[in-house]
């Protein structure tokens, strides 16, 4: 079975292709958000999703969050004195709904569609699909996100030419894409985004807020004081979209603050991240090469979305109001689990052809002559330039620059800098050309890039025309298997716990850091019934885990504030 993947930033979804179309697998505590966190003890232990977030006060060094940020880069995340990639952390992930996949469903599931944000390069995408290998997932199609939304909205099956915009606002990334419909071909036109701008950042301005009624300093608090700031702040950042007015409470130093925060107040304050969300929308609007009002139709998806002042803020930049009859945190999912069921070619879908564009430039380094007689080298000369629709062919000619120049060479970049140096390097080639003088002899460079990121190169001299050719693989870094082996032995210590105790696990990590919160009578009420379940635990019987599991369940919903 494949399955379709949404890895988000904050959040991560599993959805499969079944009798009555796609739907979301709960996960193990029954959810259909599981999110995106990742802890792991001293001993080894793993927690992930809910559990893991749980943790972060009581263990912040334990705990890794928001790492899909850091993906196809160099950075890493030290847990419990342990270091891991974000590949790493991501795969932790997905092994988790692999397994509830597996134990809903009832069969293996051995290879996945993943979305990933349109504006993520090559390194980022194959860091997604090593996350995959290491998890034991085959992963030979990603979607990017606003196409799968676009897929799961249907969009597709309009009968008049569209146009759509699709305004992704998740926890951690922000993504705007263009497409565009006509004649049953559903192309993706232009893409822009901030992959530094999302969910967190509008929580962020209401602790902040807070802390300026409140007349504290953030450098004033300590770490576990500014996550449960954060915690606080993330609740009052969600209801105030159904009211004038939100209470944010906080607990410093032992005493309860509570501050009063109106919709007008945080609007407000939210103006900068407004007006920061408006630049990848013009640019992706000019890159298409259309104004605001050529869009027929916008869509919300990402949970930020849901925001009202981002809601008012895209109405008044519009004048329409946005697509919102989805669930905007499991559009992506859906739409993945739908290209599954495209790439399973199975019946019930209907056939729909999906082009994507390059996310960012390819091309080639040239040495410019920029007066008589001066050259510049180490300049970038694009051939497939950003936003292009693909599949794409394109040919650049470029002459010597030496006299008896003996042969050409030609390095592959990708990026947008106008210097060779700043992108990024992908391959070489090198072709002999007869000699002569500088600028008489001419080489063609064809780049062909295609929807699986199969990038091919062909150049060819004009005068004798040899060819030479290189094709440069979107999934050249993929891991062989004995690489994905090595690295699994490695994290082998990792003790990935059975998933039939989450519940357990949850309830205790929950109760743990709420009993370090409480003081006097709250903390020895608290005490009483954690002890009481573990006792049940260590007994081993179910009916009387289950009671007692419930009871502190209970008094956890009764005093968390
Ligand atoms: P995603 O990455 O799409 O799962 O989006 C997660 C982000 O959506 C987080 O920053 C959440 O705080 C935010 N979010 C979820 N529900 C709401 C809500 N009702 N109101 C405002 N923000 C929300």
């Amino acid at each position: 079975m494949i399955v379709g993947i949404d890895l988000g930033t904050t959040n991560s979804l599993i959805a499969y292709f079944g009798e009555d179309g796609a739907k979301i697998i709960p996960n193990r505590l029954g959810k259909h958000l599981t999110p995106s966190v990742v802890s792991v003890d001293g001993d080894g232990n793993v927690y992930v999703g809910e559990t893991a977030r749980e943790r972060m006060s009581l263990y912040p060094d334990s705990v890794a969050q928001a790492f899909k940020r850091s993906m196809g880069t160099e950075r890493e995340y030290i847990l419990s004195g342990k270091h891991y990639r974000p590949e790493e952390l991501s795969s932790l992930v997905l092994r988790a709904l692999k397994e509830d996949a597996e134990a809903y469903l009832g069969e293996e599931v051995t290879e996945a569609v993943i979305s990933v944000p349109a504006y993520f390069d090559d390194k980022r995408r194959k860091a997604t699909k090593r996350a995959g290998e290491l998890a034991g997932l085959k992963v030979e199609r990603m979607i990017s996100e606003p196409t799968a939304a676009a897929v799961a909205y249907g969009l597709y099956d309009k009968t008049r030419d569209t146009r759509f915009l699709v305004f992704d606002l998740g926890g951690g990334t922000f993504d705007v894409s263009v497409l565009e419909l006509y004649h049953n071909i559903l192309e993706v036109r232009a893409v822009a985004g901030d992959n530094y701008l999302g969910g967190e950042d509008f929580t962020e301005v209401m602790a902040k807020l807070f802390l300026q009624k409140a007349k504290l300093q953030m450098q004033g608090l300590t770490q576990k004081e500014q996550v449960r700031l954060y915690r606080q702040a993330e609740v009052a950042k969600c209801a105030i979209s159904d009211g004038p007015q939100v209470k944010m409470h906080f607990l410093y130093r032992e005493e309860t603050l509570e501050q009063e925060i109106t919709y007008r107040e945080y609007e407000e304050a939210c103006e900068e991240l407004l007006a920061k969300i408006r630049e990848p929308v013009k640019k992706s609007l000019a890159d298409a090469g259309l104004k605001l009002s050529d869009i027929d139709e916008v869509l919300l998806i990402g949970g930020a979305t849901r925001l009202s002042v981002v809601r008012d803020f895209l109405i008044r930049l519009f004048r329409k109001f946005p697509d919102t009859r989805m669930n905007p945190d499991e559009t992506v999912a859906l739409g993945a689990a739908l290209q599954a069921a495209m790439k399973e070619r199975r019946e019930e879908v209907k056939e729909v052809i999906l082009t994507d564009v390059c996310s960012f430039t390819l091309g080639t380094e040239v040495v410019v002559e920029y007066e008589e007689g001066k050259f510049e080298d180490g300049r970038f000369c694009p051939i497939i330039e950003r936003n292009t629709v693909i599949p794409a062919s394109h040919t650049e000619r470029l002459y010597t620059a030496r006299d008896n120049q003996e042969q050409v060479r030609v390095r592959i970049l990708q990026g947008e800098s106008r210097f060779a140096r700043n992108n990024l390097f992908l391959g070489e080639l090198e072709i002999q050309v007869p000699k002569g003088p500088k600028g008489r002899e001419a080489v063609d460079v064809t780049y062909t890039y295609d929807i699986n990121a199969l990038l091919e190169v062909e150049v060819k001299v004009v005068s004798t025309g040899e060819i030479q050719k290189l094709i440069i693989k979107g999934d050249s870094n993929q891991m062989t298997e004995e690489e994905v082996k090595r690295r699994m032995e490695e994290l082998a210590y990792l003790k990935i716990q059975p998933r039939d105790y989450e519940e357990n696990r949850l309830v205790l990590a929950r109760a743990e850091r709420m009993y370090e919160e409480a003081l006097g009578e709250r903390r020895k009420k608290l005490d009483r019934y954690i002890t009481a379940f573990e006792a049940a635990l260590k007994k081993g019987d179910h009916d009387g885990i289950r009671e007692s599991r419930e009871a502190l369940n209970e008094v956890l919903e009764e005093e968390d504030e």
